[in-house]
């Protein structure tokens, strides 16, 4: 038996790479710790804050909230809401969706469940039949993340929060760094800094106080918490994303080299470091379908809804006539099929 290195008790937990052992009090004080350190290193949050915390349900995200939550008890100028988006996957977002339930209710914390088919106007398994039907060139994860966070910020925003917390950890953001890298898209890298600031105040401030914490640390916490039950869920569109590829080729060295993670992140500090100042949030415009901010003329979501067929005729018709008169709109248009 190994124990903690702090003291007699069997150890739940070794770091791979400071060999140090951890039984379950002092695992949940060393990761407590790191999220607090975090959180303080990058200034992540002001005095006042209405945090929303996004939740799926699942172990990362419910720790999150239960750090944020053990904070703002201690700190009465900060206010936690939870907010799961509930995308519409039969079989798989009804468990998580009760993880978060069972958790708001035994720690009696505030929650808000916003759906796809109220926000968007279809789940995301109508959505993926429509998608196909239509012959339009998306995967799943596509419709899902860029609906997912459309969905998030209107919440936000409805609920008048000040900074959006998500739970990505240093495994989510170096998996994220790979598939930029391999695509090419070295705007998006630009990107993956903890802290995202809103460039002219329309936008809610994002922040990522797990960025430096190793997915298995996070899950563990949750277990060791008895905040979720430990069963295994797994999103049936997994198979179509290059991610959870990535995930188990970064899973494997990491096992057979301890710190290559760490090292993926520490070259993605150095990239974004050479910057004068991290790119914000640039929501130039305001969309002309929805009036949500948007680096383009017409948000993502929004012009996904169009291909789906679910914005309204008149809105669509309203879109053609402005892009008679505006060639860059006709173009933009143009280059997604809508004209
Ligand atoms: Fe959404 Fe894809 Fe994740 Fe499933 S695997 S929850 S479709 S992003
Ligand atoms: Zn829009």
């Amino acid at each position: 038996m190994v124990k903690c290195s702090f003291c007699e008790k069997p150890a739940v937990y070794i770091n791979s790479i400071s060999k140090l052992a951890y039984c379950k009090r002092h695992f949940i004080e060393y990761f407590e710790r790191r999220v607090r350190r975090t959180l303080r290193k990058y200034g992540m949050l002001r005095e006042e804050e209405h945090i929303i915390v996004a939740t799926s349900g699942g172990k990362d995200s419910i720790s999150l909230l239960h750090i944020m939550i053990k904070l703002a008890r201690k700190n009465p100028k900060w206010r936690v809401t939870a907010v799961l988006v509930d995308e519409g996957i039969k079989g798989y977002r009804e468990k998580t969706v009760e993880n978060l339930v069972n958790y708001a209710e035994r720690f009696k914390v505030d929650y808000v469940i916003a759906s796809f088919r109220d926000y968007i106007g279809m789940s995301l398994d109508e959505i993926v039949l429509e998608g196909r039907k239509r012959n339009l060139p998306y995967m799943p994860c596509s419709y899902c993340g860029v609906f997912r966070r459309y969905v998030l910020s209107r919440v936000a925003r409805e609920l008048k929060a000040t900074v959006i917390a998500t739970a990505h950890n240093m495994d989510d953001i170096v998996q994220t760094y790979l598939m930029n890298i391999i695509s090419n898209s070295w705007d998006r890298v630009l990107t993956l800094t903890p802290v995202r600031e809103s460039e002219n105040g329309e936008f809610i401030r994002r922040i990522k106080p797990f960025y430096e914490i190793p997915e298995k640390e996070s899950a563990l916490y949750a277990l060791l918490n008895d905040l979720v039950k430990p069963e295994f869920v797994q999103c049936p569109y997994v198979k179509y994303n290059i991610r959870f590829t990535i995930r188990k080729m970064l899973n494997e060295l990491e096992d057979k080299y301890p710190g290559v993670k760490y090292g993926l992140l520490r070259s993605l500090q150095t990239i974004t470091s050479f910057l004068k100042s991290p790119p914000g949030i640039k929501e130039r415009h305001k969309c002309i379908v929805c009036g949500e901010p948007s680096s383009q003329r017409i948000c993502r979501a929004c012009l996904y809804r169009i291909q789906l067929g679910l914005v309204e005729r008149e809105r669509v018709e309203s879109v053609l006539r402005l892009a008679r008169e505006d060639k860059d709109l006709e173009r933009f248009l143009r280059y997604y099929n809508i004209i």
